[in-house]
């Protein structure tokens, strides 16, 4: 078994507190290896959200630890790379702009700014390239679509290369087509990283088609109840989606939610 990088021991969460407490999961355990994708899929309220909260250390666990780059999380962890369903670009800052912003926030490098600027933004401007967006560097968001947005917002989340990634339903908003050719998206950068990714989906296709491993979690509390390798050979096309092997992994998985649904 290869090093974890993000490693939940025996993690359980309570909201609220007296007779008000809500136990949302319940002694999870689950480990991500350096630069594996791994997506989490569950019936709604199964607790994705807090993990996602538990991961980047913005909640503590009522029982258990949670571990990232071997170091126990015990605030939140400022080196992680996380992008979110809706687009969370600054409008009046240029596309540009935003991809630089973990540079000013980010450890070491907000140290290094003025310094390392032309470097920095020479990095942020070969990311936009990788994605398409080489000559839109100095538009604003709102000069974007959403497709292009959401390409902007994920390289503003690898931007400083951070070693794990959090993807929480970061492709939901999208229209089908945009959606599938930021799949492809993904999987490029990923594979040129290799950064660990924890994605966080309501939509199993997308879980099948990047990730190495798909967690199914239980309705409140969240628990694992599958496991599910992704041995599909990449890079993994769109067309590759329509093929019986890729279908069944989807239907096992979608059979597996309905069973744990309450
Ligand atoms: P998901 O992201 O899978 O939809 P969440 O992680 O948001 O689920 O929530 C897990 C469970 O915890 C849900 O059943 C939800 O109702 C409950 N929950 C989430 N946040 C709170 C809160 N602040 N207080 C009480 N219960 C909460």
């Amino acid at each position: 078994m290869p090093e974890a990088y993000v490693d939940l021991r025996n993690v359980s969460l309570v909201y609220g507190e007296g007779d008000q407490q809500t136990l949302a999961i319940d002694r999870l355990d689950l480990q991500v290896a350096k630069g594996e994708f791994v997506a989490v899929v569950g019936p709604s309220g199964c607790g994705k959200s807090t993990l996602m909260k538990l991961v980047t250390g913005l909640l503590e666990p009522d029982a258990g630890s949670v571990f990232v780059d071997g170091k126990l999380v015990d605030g939140p962890v400022k080196h992680v790379g996380m992008a979110f369903q809706n687009s969370t670009l600054m409008p009046w800052r240029t596309t540009l702009d935003n991809v630089m912003l973990p540079f000013e926030i980010v450890a070491p490098h907000k140290h290094q700014l003025r310094a390392k600027k032309a470097d920095y933004e020479d990095r942020a401007r070969r990311m936009l390239k990788e994605v398409g967006l080489g000559d839109f560097a100095h538009k604003f968001p709102w000069e974007l679509s959403g497709g292009m947005q959401q390409r902007a917002n994920v390289c503003r989340a690898l931007v400083h290369e951070p070693k794990l990634l959090m993807f929480d339903e970061p492709f939901g908003a999208l229209d089908a087509f945009t959606r599938e050719e930021l799949w492809s998206m993904t999987q490029r950068l990923w594979m040129e990283h290799r950064f660990s990714a924890i994605l966080v989906t309501h939509d199993l296709r997308e879980a099948v088609f990047l990730a190495d491993r798909v967690i199914v979690l239980s309705s409140r509390p969240g628990r694992v109840v599958l496991d599910r390798r992704i041995d599909i050979e990449r890079p993994r096309s769109v067309a590759g989606m329509y093929d019986a092997v890729f279908g069944d992994i989807v239907q096992e998985i979608r059979s597996k939610i309905v069973e744990v649904r309450e």
